[in-house]
C-alpha cells in the first residue's frame, strides 16, 4: 500500500473466537462513528443469523475469494477455522484517506502479515481470563455448532500463545473495564 497522508491509525485487533471482539467493537463504533471505521472483511464462511452482507462481512464463495487472491486485492488473507478471510486493500485505503482510525478484526496469521508488510499499525490482543470462559461465551452466543465450538476452542490455544507479539493485551473479564482500556489505547 502507498504511503497515506492521514490522521487515522491502522489498528489491528485479534483474539480467540468468543472473547468479545465484536461486542467491544460495536460499542466503539456506536460511540465514535466519526472517528473510527470498521474494515469489512471478505469471508467464505456462511452468514450467521443477524449478520449482513457489506456490514459484518462481504460473504463470498471460495472461487470468488481465490480470484481476489490472484488479483492481489487483499492487504492480508488467511484460512481460519477452515474458511477464507481477507482484508481488502481498497477498503483500508478508503478509510485511512477519510482520516478515521481503521479497525481490522483479524486473526493472528493476518496480524503477522500486516506486521511483516511494514505498514504502521497498532496491534491489540483481546484475551479471555481462561479457555473455559470462551466455551461458556460461545455456547451462550448460540451461533456455532458443537463441532465448530470445539474447533474454535482448539485454535484458541495457539492464538493465545501469540499474544506477546502484540503492543497491548486487554483481558476482557469485565466488559466496561476492557472497553475503557480499548478507548485508552486508541485515543490515548
Ligand atoms: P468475538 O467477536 O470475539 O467472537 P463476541 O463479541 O461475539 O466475540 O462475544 C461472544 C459472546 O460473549 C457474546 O454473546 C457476548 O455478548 C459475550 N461477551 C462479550 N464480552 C463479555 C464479557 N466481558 N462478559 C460476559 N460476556 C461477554
Ligand atoms: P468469525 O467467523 O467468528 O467472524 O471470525 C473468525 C476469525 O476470523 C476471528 O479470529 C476473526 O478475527 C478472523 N477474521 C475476520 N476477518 C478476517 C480477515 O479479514 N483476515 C483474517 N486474517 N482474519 C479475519
Amino acid at each position: 500500500m502507498d504511503c497515506i497522508e492521514n490522521k487515522g491509525k491502522l489498528i489491528v485487533i485479534s483474539g480467540p473466537s468468543g472473547v468479545g471482539k465484536s461486542t467491544l467493537l460495536h460499542r466503539l463504533f456506536r460511540e465514535y462513528p466519526d472517528n473510527v471505521c470498521f474494515s469489512v472483511s471478505y469471508t467464505s464462511r456462511s452468514p450467521r443469523i443477524g449478520e449482513n452482507h457489506g456490514k459484518d462481512y462481504y460473504f463470498t464463495d471460495n472461487e470468488t475469494f481465490e480470484h481476489k487472491i490472484k488479483n492481489n486485492d487483499f492487504l492480508e488473507w488467511a484460512r481460519v477455522h477452515g474458511n477464507y478471510y481477507g482484508t481488502g486493500k481498497s477498503e483500508v485505503e478508503e478509510i485511512l484517506h477519510s482520516g478515521k482510525h481503521c479497525i481490522l478484526d483479524i486473526d493472528v496469521q493476518g496480524a503477522d502479515s500486516v506486521r511483516s508488510s511494514g505498514i504502521p499499525a497498532m496491534f491489540l490482543f483481546i484475551a479471555p481470563e481462561n479457555i473455559e470462559t470462551l466455551r461458556c461465551r460461545l455456547e451462550k452466543r448460540g451461533t456455532e455448532s458443537e463441532e465448530t465450538i470445539a474447533k474454535r476452542l482448539k485454535n484458541a490455544v495457539g492464538e493465545l500463545a501469540q499474544k506477546d507479539k502484540y503492543d497491548h493485551v486487554i483481558v476482557n473479564k469485565d466488559l466496561d473495564l476492557a472497553y475503557k482500556e480499548l478507548q485508552k489505547y486508541i485515543f490515548g
